[in-house]
């Protein structure tokens, strides 16, 4: 099966992913284990990138 609309039915059954420990946001997935918001679990460092405005903790990344 691939990427398209008859794998997505199979996505609803389960939870994909959870609140994140360090971001707060409900992003940390748990088939690969990290935070596809804010790296959590892969990077040491903040995931952010220069196009992007996030806030972490209602405080501004810069
Ligand atoms: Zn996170």
């Amino acid at each position: 099966m691939g990427k398209g609309t008859p794998s997505l039915g199979l996505k609803g059954r389960s939870k994909s992913h959870i609140v994140c420990r360090r971001c707060g946001r409900h992003s940390y997935s748990l088939s690969n284990r990290r935070c596809g918001a804010c790296g959590y679990n892969s990077s040491k460092r903040i995931r952010r990138y220069s196009w992007q405005n996030k806030k972490l903790n209602r405080m501004r990344l810069v």
